[in-house]
């Protein structure tokens, strides 16, 4: 069996539309999947029916945007009540900062000699719930400014680059509280990439149990062997469900992140599962 539980459409800032992501999961040889689209839930209805006709399980799934110490730490949810009030309004203030941000990004690359009208913006973004910087790095690319969307964040978007802009995110430990109370198993998506070891060592790691964490993405494309072994003993030391899967973003991300690239284990996956049917009241 299968199993990747972290990928993206373009209802966020994947490239194909839900149910085409689905049909490619599938022809990957995929048996079951989740849609993790940041800061919404805007793509679940149609991947799932998508994902049914194939006979593809399917777990619904977000990527929420959260920070520690002002860095920004992605926060994965399976399951749980997407109708949950407190959850939608703290997804929606999200947006709004994801929104906010976006003319002081185009300043700041008017400034760098890079003009961008937001409605060009907006072209890569028409299906988005969740516009994000790959949106104004594909607008550059159409622009010729920039080869691809790593070139735009290697030289401009990227945390520390001369075009970034911050944005609106929760504290981790609010995020944990608001998917708890909503039902949803929270796990922590790709905890040590990109320099993020620094904010989340593994004593910070193991704070976090306490304020709701249920598991660790062990395997993802930008954890390096180490890291997976590491965070891999940290998961079963402290009995939390340890994922694999590849972030999948379409053409938006390269080298590395085809579907598949990294899976879950079965009793791993039946663990999240398990905890699903436990916390989501079920349809009736
Ligand atoms: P934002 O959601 O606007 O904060 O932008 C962050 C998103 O940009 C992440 O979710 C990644 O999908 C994407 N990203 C970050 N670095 C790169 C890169 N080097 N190439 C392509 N996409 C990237
Ligand atoms: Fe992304
Ligand atoms: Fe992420
Ligand atoms: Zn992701």
């Amino acid at each position: 069996m299968r199993i990747d539980l972290h990928m993206h459409s373009r209802v966020s800032d994947g490239t194909d539309a839900p149910a085409e992501l689905m049909r490619r999961a599938h022809d990957a040889g995929l048996d079951a999947v989740a849609l993790t689209d940041h800061d919404t839930f805007d793509g679940l209805a149609e991947a799932a029916d998508a994902a049914s006709e194939l006979g593809l399980a399917f777990v619904p799934g977000l990527e929420m945007s959260t920070q520690v110490n002002g860095r920004s730490v992605h926060l994965l949810m399976y399951g749980g009540d997407q109708a949950d009030g407190a959850l939608a309004a703290e997804l929606a203030r999200i947006r709004e900062g994801r929104d906010g941000r976006l003319q002081a990004m185009l300043a700041k690359l008017a400034a760098l000699g890079m003009p961008l009208e937001t409605a060009e913006v907006e072209a890569f973004a028409d299906d988005a719930s969740s516009l994000g910087r790959p949106h104004v790095a594909d607008a550059l690319v159409a622009r010729g400014y920039v080869a691809d969307r790593d070139e735009a964040f290697g030289a401009y978007l990227a945390d520390d680059g001369p075009a970034f802009v911050d944005r609106y995110c929760p504290p981790l430990e609010k995020a944990l509280s608001l998917v708890g109370a909503a039902g949803g198993v929270a796990v922590l998506a790709h905890p040590w990439a990109r320099g993020r070891r620094h904010d989340l060592p593994p004593a910070v790691l193991r704070r976090l149990v306490a304020a709701g964490l249920d598991g660790l993405e062990v395997d993802h494309p930008n954890h390096t062997p180490a890291d997976r072994r590491q965070l891999g003993a940290l998961a079963s030391e402290l009995g939390l469900i340890a994922t694999g899967s590849s972030d999948h973003h379409g053409t938006g991300k390269k080298r590395g992140f085809e579907l598949g690239a990294c899976t879950t284990e079965a009793g791993q996956f039946e663990r999240l599962r398990a905890l699903i049917r436990q916390r989501t009241p079920s349809p009736r």
